[in-house]
């Protein structure tokens, strides 16, 4: 049972409730309210699976705040407020000092106050105290009518990206020992896996203009497959167009293309929209000082097929995209 196979066969009761217009299954669950949809979205970070233990404690305040964030842009939210879960192995002043600071620094770029939360000491475990985990809930607020989800990409549309792809993924396998990058390379890098951007602002510039829209923080070909199966769609990536930042693209055989289309904590926002608002996005996404690419479209069908240069769909075997491993 994977992670989503759980929720859908123990957390995913049909919720009937006339202020619920959106529950599980997409970026936000939103509320109606009036003229005014209320979104929210919860994102929890533990140490060891979600980050490493020597990160630096702003950086991670700034993460745990900007990956919520990121799910209220998918759903062209504007944040409004946060509430805080920590579970703290050890009270450490200068490591709480240094974490808040973060938090609020990005908080304060975003208008987005921390109004409430929870506190509580992790256990003593055998040999070690138990692990920092931080659960963020963001609420944001879109307009009625004006909120894009997953669901909604039809055929014909383009298919786009915010960004480039891959980056914090190389950053990683630096960081966990699997590859060796030069100091130049990781002090670019480093920032795209430990302080994202979350995309607030192209999120909302997007409104009326993405038909789906979310954001990509598991990998692309697989976090493109939940807009296909919520569309009832299929999504073609052409491989080719998939924006490399300057490090990956100068990575050897197809190292960059496999960090882009599988490495995760992007935070990018992949969204469609119909092929005849080409210009309205860019004008969008120049307005919200965010660059954005076509990387392929939306056609009759059900998955993601990435496509090669020569329109040729690339083999990904029997094992999916899991094939895609470090040359
Ligand atoms: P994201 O990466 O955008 O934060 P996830 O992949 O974590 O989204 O979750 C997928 C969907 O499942 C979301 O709609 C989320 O709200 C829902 N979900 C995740 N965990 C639970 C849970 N324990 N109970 C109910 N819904 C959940
Ligand atoms: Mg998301």
């Amino acid at each position: 049972m994977n992670e989503f196979e759980l929720i859908a066969r123990y957390f995913a009761r049909p919720v009937d409730a006339p202020w619920v217009a959106q529950a599980g299954g997409d970026d936000c669950a939103l509320l109606a309210f009036g003229d005014r949809l209320l979104a929210i979205t919860s994102d929890l970070l533990l140490e060891g699976r979600h980050f490493l233990h020597a990160v630096d404690p702003a950086a991670l305040g700034h993460k745990a705040l900007a990956v919520n964030l990121s799910d209220l842009a998918a759903a062209g939210a504007t944040p409004r407020c946060f509430l805080l879960a920590l579970a703290l192995p050890r009270v450490d002043p200068a490591w709480l000092e240094a974490f808040s600071a973060g938090l609020y620094a990005l908080a304060d770029a975003h208008g987005c106050a921390l109004v409430g939360g929870d506190t509580t000491r992790a256990p003593r475990l055998e040999t070690r105290d138990g692990p920092l985990t931080i659960c963020i809930t963001a609420l944001g607020e879109v307009p009625a009518g004006r909120a894009h989800g997953r669901r909604g990409a039809r055929p014909g549309d383009d298919l786009w990206v915010s960004g480039t792809l891959g980056d914090a993924a190389l950053a990683l396998r630096h960081l966990t020992g699997t590859l060796q990058l030069d100091a130049a390379a990781l002090a670019a890098l480093r920032p795209r896996l430990e302080r994202p951007c979350p995309r607030v602002a192209l999120g909302t510039a997007l409104r009326g203009l993405a038909s789906a829209c979310m954001d990509v923080s598991d990998g692309l070909v697989g976090d493109a497959g939940h807009i296909a199966a919520r569309s009832g769609v299929q999504l073609v990536i052409e491989a080719a167009a998939v924006p490399l930042g300057a490090v990956l693209a100068a990575q050897p055989a197809g190292l960059g293309l496999v960090c882009a289309l599988t490495g995760g904590d992007d935070y990018e926002l992949l969204f469609t929209a119909p092929a005849g608002q080409r210009a309205a996005v860019q004008t969008a996404a120049a307005a919200a000082a965010t660059p954005v690419t076509r990387i392929g479209s939306v056609a009759v069908g059900v998955g993601v097929i990435v496509v090669d240069a020569n329109g040729q769909v690339m083999d990904t075997g029997p094992g999916g995209y899991d094939h895609f491993t470090v040359p």
